[in-house]
């Protein structure tokens, strides 16, 4: 591939970056396409956000995505956050035009994509939501931005559920309990796993699955590695439709690469190009 100064230029950033599957998922869509574009990941220490940001408008590139640990730290980098961002929090995704960077959080979107492309219907859903931390914000507010009846946030620390929804009308928080899994269980319509109990390297995992038995809930885990967390595969066992975090990883990365490059993707057909690309990279 020989590179111009017109290449598009596109990274992701965060510590540690190793894992990250954006690299080889944006780069399939560039070789797909045969776009004269590049996009490669960088090891960026927590504090080095801002110099890292400054150095990407130096290089002209058009973007770069973010994950842990900086999503925070560029709100207040960003020349211009965009509200949902503002509202979630964070900023995974950063689009640079003429020396001025713009923030948006492509997680929340993402989500919607992803349920949409599974024929999951928000609008009017009881909604059960597992966690309370990053991801779990993008998700509520996604969700109840797109007309979910009622979203309820359970979290460990149940504090942290509320904060996260004091200000929407639809959310209330509760305790991580026994109780209060099976009870939120048996009404919802969609249950999801922000928490990273059960993901691969991670000791803790849910000690009791029974709030499953009693739901016809559709049930998603935000973890894509192991492919079929012990929370989904007893969904599974339940009878019940079942979606890993590998489909708002893919949708989240379509709408990132669209603002950095004002390319419009066909989002569905991406998908369905990318999806077992990504599963044969994750070696499942
Ligand atoms: P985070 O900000 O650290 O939040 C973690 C949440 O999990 C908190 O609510 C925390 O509760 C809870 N938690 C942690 N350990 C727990 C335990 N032992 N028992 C009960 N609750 C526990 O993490 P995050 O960024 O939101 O990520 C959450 C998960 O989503 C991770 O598995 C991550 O890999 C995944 N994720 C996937 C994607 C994707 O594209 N598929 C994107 C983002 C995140 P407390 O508030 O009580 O600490």
């Amino acid at each position: 591939m020989i590179f111009s100064r017109k290449t598009m230029k596109m990274a992701v950033i965060g510590d540690p970056i190793d894992h990250s599957l954006s690299p080889f998922m944006h780069g399939k869509i560039i070789e797909e396409h045969g776009y004269d574009a590049l996009y490669i990941p960088v090891l960026v220490h927590g504090n080095d956000t801002a110099k890292f940001t400054k150095m990407a408008e130096y290089l002209e590139f058009c973007g770069f995505n973010a994950t842990m640990p900086h999503k925070v730290n560029l709100l207040d980098i960003v020349d211009e956050a965009d509200n949902d961002a503002r509202m979630i929090g964070a900023i995974n995704t950063v689009q640079i035009r003429y020396g001025k960077t713009y923030g948006y959080n492509t997680d929340a979107p993402g989500m919607l994509a992803a349920l949409k492309n599974r024929g999951f219907e928000i609008n009017g859903a009881d909604v059960m939501i597992i966690g309370a931390g990053g991801a779990s914000h993008a998700v509520v507010h996604a969700l109840a931005g797109a007309g979910a009846s009622s979203v309820t946030v359970l979290n460990r620390t149940v504090n942290k559920a509320k904060q996260l929804t004091d200000n929407i009308a639809c959310a209330q928080a509760a305790a991580l309990t026994a109780e209060n899994l099976a009870s939120c269980a048996s009404s919802a319509d969609l249950i999801i796993n922000c928490t990273p109990l059960g993901m691969t390297g991670v000791k803790n995992a849910f000690d009791d699955l029974s709030f499953l038995d009693n739901t016809k809930a559709m049930a998603v885990d935000l973890i894509y590695s192991p492919w079929r967390t012990k929370f989904l595969s007893h969904a599974e066992e339940c009878g019940l439709s079942v979606m890993n975090g590998l489909d708002l990883l893919i949708y989240q990365g379509l709408l990132s690469f669209q603002i950095f490059t004002d390319i419009e993707l066909d989002l569905d057909a991406e998908y369905k190009y990318l999806f077992p690309l990504c599963m044969k990279k994750l070696q499942l």
